[in-house]
């Protein structure tokens, strides 16, 4: 399977592409200014920027291939008639860290009997979006509207905690990624369940798992 890697010279690209490779897909990777001719291709990966990704997809959609899109802060729902149209599959995960999916779940969850919640997400201060598309994600599975409370400091890198309140109680529900290998196995399992999903938009790894 040939993959284009959209930002192979980013922080989850630069990890993304040897581990891509070591499963035996064949990947090239483009970066900023580099001509996106991908026809031929199978499926694309874009980890780039809020601002390139809309763009990125459109355009590898155009040329007939599957996406696998990590980038947040992007309007997903306004691909997905072109993803349809073209027969292909757009798959956008907010968070491919397995340990966060079962935060949400878990949040989810224990929101049924503790509903009055509110999200604290703390990321790298590189991190161009805010709130996160996981803690949007989170709140919109929960009962009540949850605020959310972003965090940008040197040192950290992607983490969240869901705070559930109840009298005299409090439930805290903490995912932390250390590292970029966290979104590995989530981008794996993307990839290799692409022929099975339907035309059209799918979100989340709960999806696949
Ligand atoms: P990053 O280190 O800033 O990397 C982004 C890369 O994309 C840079 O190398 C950048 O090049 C490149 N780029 C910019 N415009 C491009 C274009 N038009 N075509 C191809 N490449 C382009 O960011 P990151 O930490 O790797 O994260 C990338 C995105 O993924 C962010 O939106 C982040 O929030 C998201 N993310 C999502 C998940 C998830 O699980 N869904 C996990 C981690 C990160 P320049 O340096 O030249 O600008």
């Amino acid at each position: 399977m040939r993959l284009a890697l959209l930002g192979h010279e980013g922080k989850v690209g630069r990890v993304l592409g040897p581990a891509l490779e070591a499963e035996g897909y064949e990947v090239r990777g483009f970066g900023r200014g580099d001509p996106l001719e991908v026809a031929g291709f199978d499926a694309a990966v874009d980890f780039t920027t809020p601002a390139a990704a809309t763009e990125n997809v459109r355009r590898c959609l155009e040329q007939d291939l599957h996406c696998v899109l990590g980038t947040s802060g992007v309007d997903v729902e306004s691909l997905a008639p072109l993803a349809e149209g073209r027969g292909r599959v757009l798959f956008y995960a907010p968070n491919f860290a397995l340990g966060a999916v079962l935060m949400m779940r878990f949040a989810e969850q224990a929101a049924a009997y503790l509903p009055r919640a509110e999200i604290i997400e703390l990321h790298h201060e590189s991190k161009r979006d805010a709130p996160s598309g996981t803690a949007k994600a989170t709140a919109a599975r929960l009962v009540e509207r949850a605020p959310i409370h972003s965090v940008r400091l040197p040192g950290l890198v992607a983490h969240q905690e869901v705070l559930l309140g109840g009298e005299g109680q409090l439930l805290t529900i903490r995912h932390d990624t250390f590292s970029r290998e966290a979104f590995v196995p989530g981008v794996l399992l993307a990839v290799e369940k692409l022929g099975t999903l339907p035309p059209g938009l799918t979100v989340g790894l709960d999806a696949l798992l």
